[in-house]
């Protein structure tokens, strides 16, 4: 009897010891990684419109996918440049350096954009484009498509396409192979010579094709009969911008130019063709290494800010954006194969919703103009410490002082921070809190949000003075909307994980924008992004 359950024992241990699975001899990679940004997109947008999703879209993301649905940026300037970076390198714009679309350099004393780089030029563009001194040497770290190429000997892949130039080079890294963007003059997809002298035939092939100009002719009428826009409001609101060439901002719309084919579906629709077509050209995802596609869509960003967040304009783009993404998705199954690629979709920063909306429901909430702020605060600056332009710029809510002034006129940084919150810190005033950059840490605002303000702090970069309004309080005309704020409209944003290793789930653990980068190197198996700050979703790690 004794023997007999030895060798049952035995017979058991030798059972498991099988069903254990044998360690990899070779590491298991994905074909493909397919990073989806969407401009603008809300964490609401995936459930308001729930119901109207297709099956391929948004739903199987989310439904077959992992959905962090706790997601935030976690830095105060919500905007597109410092979105698509800090995606990609895991980091905050204190030290990836992107502050913001654009910020004023003392060195050159005038206003940089975040992508410009005036030692190349565009590609593709013809005579008749000029947009294309473009490259990501702005960006300080290196991107998680930068660590998978240097894991790789550079043998993987990595393009990043986007209507905005930003949003395909900072997600393509240091070293991509290309990136390619919309030139809304030529109506061309270009890219620059830090990547290329000549675009590969390919490209000019897809641009003779002429697909704006035939979408052009179109109207963008909506997808679904417009009674069944119920998550909308009626169509013409007093607080929409008539679209380019129109006089009233209701259906059918005209696709007047190129600028308003980027204001309609269309620009979501030539989107994904050259996301198509780099895929099927490119060969992305056939070769032995693991290839990178980044794909920003930059259109619900310019209909959210012409018509804002209840227009019938935004629910009938993110309808037509789920059949988009749908169409992206059966295309991969078909090539690369369900399960050897692997998906996450984000976006660059959320959205407040239209003042005069909120306003309409009795919400508090309301818009301010930077300009006439900042010539205000120049006035009583030159009242109080002697004549002068003592703010040279002013760009994310940030006054950028005159050092040399200060200097001159023996003005010290705190003298001028407390005028200027005796100024605009006064009862009735919708400002809440006015900040010293430079001395953050005696910034008087609850400690959940110090660290947003600590995180955008890059001293060669940041202003002197920021001017934090309240909630739902943006500086823009009353007409349509806005972002840039440090409030949970513009930073909760969508994080869904789909395909190669990801388990079906959700959670609502917090997770930060960093945590993508982080997350991606540990599932890819190379070094996370130099000035990664952010860690790997653990939930996704567990549950397989
Ligand atoms: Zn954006
Ligand atoms: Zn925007």
């Amino acid at each position: 009897m004794k023997h007999l359950t030895l060798l049952f024992v035995l017979i058991s241990l030798s059972i498991s010891a099988q069903k254990k699975t044998k360690p990899a001899t070779t590491l298991s990679k994905p074909k493909l990684v397919l990073g989806i940004m969407v401009d603008q997109m809300r964490y609401d947008y995936l459930y308001r419109y729930y119901d109207k999703y297709t099956e391929g879209g948004f739903k199987r993301l989310m439904n077959e996918g992992f959905n962090c649905k706790n997601n935030h940026y976690h830095y105060a300037s919500t905007i597109t440049g410092p979105g698509h970076a800090a995606v990609y390198t895991g980091s905050v714009p204190a030290v990836n350096g992107i502050v913001g679309n654009e910020w004023y350099d003392p060195l050159a004393n005038r206003t940089v954009y975040v992508a410009e780089d005036t030692t190349v030029r565009a590609v593709g563009a013809g005579e008749a484009g000029v947009e294309g001194k473009r490259s990501p040497v702005n960006m300080h770290t290196t991107t998680i498509t930068d660590q998978l190429k240097i894991a790789s000997e550079f043998r993987s892949k990595v393009i990043g396409i986007a209507v905005k130039d930003r949003g395909g080079i900072l997600p393509a890294g240091h070293s991509a192979d290309a990136a390619y963007w919309f030139d809304a003059k030529s109506g061309n997809w270009i890219t620059s010579t830090y990547y290329m002298n000549d675009l590969p035939q390919w490209v000019k092939d897809f641009n003779a094709q002429k697909m704006p100009d035939k979408l052009m002719a179109q109207k963008w009428e909506t997808l679904l009969p417009i009674e069944k826009y119920t998550e909308s409001e009626a169509d013409n609101q007093e607080y929409e911008n008539v679209l380019s060439g129109e006089k009233l901002p209701v259906f059918p719309h005209t696709v007047a130019n190129y600028g308003a084919l980027l204001t309609s579906p269309y620009g979501n629709t030539i989107t994904k063709e050259i996301t198509l077509a780099t895929l099927k050209n490119e060969k992305m995802g056939q070769g032995k290494e693991t290839d990178f596609l980044c794909v920003s869509f930059s259109t619900p960003d310019y209909v959210g800010h012409a018509t804002g967040t209840h227009s019938i304009e935004i629910e009938d783009t993110y309808l037509r954006l789920d059949r988009d993404i749908a169409e992206v998705l059966s295309k991969l199954d078909a090539t690369i194969g369900k399960g050897n690629y692997l998906v996450f979709l984000t976006a660059d920063h959320g959205v407040t919703d239209i003042a005069g909306f909120l306003k309409k429901h009795k919400i508090p909430a309301g818009t301010i103009e930077m300009g006439k702020e900042v010539s205000y605060l120049n006035g009583e600056m030159a009242a109080k410490f002697g004549e002068g332009k003592w703010i040279k710029a002013q760009d994310n809510y940030q006054l950028y002082l005159d050092h040399e002034l200060m200097a001159k006129k023996n003005v010290t940084m705190n003298q001028v921070y407390e005028l200027v919150k005796e100024k605009m810190l006064i009862l009735g005033s919708s400002v809440y809190q006015i900040i010293n950059l430079h001395d953050i840490n005696s910034a008087n605002v609850p400690p959940y949000y110090k660290p947003l303000i600590e995180n955008i702090y890059n001293p060669k970069r940041s202003g002197d003075i920021m001017i934090l309004f309240e909630p739902a309080w943006y500086s823009g005309s009353k007409k349509g909307t806005t972002h840039g704020t440090m409030w949970q409209s513009d930073r909760h944003v969508p994080l869904v994980w789909y395909g190669w290793k990801i388990p079906q789930g959700e959670t609502v653990e917090q997770t930060y924008i960093a945590d993508i980068a982080a997350t991606l190197a540990a599932l890819l198996n190379v070094l996370e992004p130099n000035g990664c700050v952010g860690s790997p979703i653990k939930d996704i790690f567990s549950k397989k």
